[in-house]
């Protein structure tokens, strides 16, 4: 079997669109979207996550703000920050970009965010929501997966889901999200005794641990569909995911690529939360999120 490539680019440049659209709408409505990122230090990567982050709002017609913090922020400024976006009208999306050092909680300032505009959903508000099953704003990456599978018309419900990672921003909420679905679950972590066994029976099966190749071809079920939400620096210095992507291939019924997988998604859902949060504002009902052609 050589499995069809997902093509998240593709997917996400629909998502774009789409976006771009319900801009337009609140645009007429007299509310143009905005979303406001803090950055705390001057760590490389995080200055490029958050530059893609701003140019993707402007090409879609939203305002954004970078608000660059100095490394030796003290929590109580970083949180009276974040309450001054709280009040700001034009701001309907905060995200504060992670890691923070050592002098601020990381969970303190986030619920410091007021749950409405917590476009990221790592408020407790929100993750609450999720594993209630109601209607919130979710977490990017695992809720851009979420799309990517419902744009491939994969059966989530009665399907056997293996998630491998558990942590606040991807497993966890991804595990959920699949359940609310109507998946059966498993999540797989570093104390998994047999990862592999586990990994095997997964119709679909999710790979967000950050370990480069860790999912062997010999770990899949011929036919499963495998989404590959690692990004780990090669030595050769090319992106590459949790995934053996070539042997995999070979197994899977459709697997994600790294790059060009997961990663625009997550831009595209943090667009899409932010005009989730716009049009709950504006009292505009948020159009239908099901799948873009
Ligand atoms: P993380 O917080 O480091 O969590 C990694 C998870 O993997 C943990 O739950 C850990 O288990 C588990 N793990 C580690 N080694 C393992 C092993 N040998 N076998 C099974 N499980 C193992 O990382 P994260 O923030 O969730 O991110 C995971 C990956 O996704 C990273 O490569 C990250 O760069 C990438 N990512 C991509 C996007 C995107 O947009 N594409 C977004 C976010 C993250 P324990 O809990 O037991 O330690």
């Amino acid at each position: 079997m050589t499995a069809r490539i997902i093509d998240g680019k593709a997917i996400a440049a629909g998502w774009r669109n789409e976006t771009a659209l319900r801009v337009e709408r609140l645009r007429a409505a007299g509310v143009t979207p905005g979303l406001a990122v803090v950055i705390v230090g001057e760590d490389p990567a995080s200055q490029v996550y958050v530059r893609n982050k701003a140019r993707a709002c402007e090409a879609v017609g939203m305002h954004s703000e970078v608000h660059g913090l100095p490394a030796s922020v003290s929590q109580a400024q970083l949180i009276a920050f974040v309450e001054r976006l709280n009040a700001d009208p034009r701001i309907h999306g905060i995200l504060v970009q992670l890691p923070l050092p050592k002098q601020v909680s990381a969970r303190t300032v986030i619920e410091a965010i007021a749950p409405g505009k917590d476009v990221d959903g790592f408020h407790l508000a929100s993750l609450g929501a999720l594993v209630a099953g109601e209607r919130a704003l979710y977490p990017c990456t695992p809720w851009g997966v979420m799309k990517l599978l419902e744009h491939e018309g994969v059966a989530i419900e009665g399907a056997h889901a293996v998630v491998v990672g558990r942590s606040l921003i991807v497993g966890k909420p991804m595990a959920m999200l699949l359940l609310n679905a109507g998946a059966t679950v498993t999540v797989c972590h570093s104390k998994t005794r047999d990862l592999a066994a586990m990994t095997r029976e997964a119709d679909i099966l999710v790979a967000a641990v950050g370990r480069p190749g860790l999912i062997g071809a010999a770990m899949v079920k011929p036919g499963a569909v495998v989404i590959d939400v690692g990004v780990n620096r090669l030595p050769d210095g090319r992106l590459g995911g949790d995934v053996d992507f070539d042997a995999v291939a070979q197994v899977a019924s459709r697997i994600t690529p790294v790059p060009g997988g997961v990663g625009p998604m997550t831009i595209a859902m943090l667009l899409a939360n932010t005009v989730k949060a716009a049009e709950q504002v504006a009292g505009l009902a948020a159009r239908q999120e099901t799948r873009i052609a």
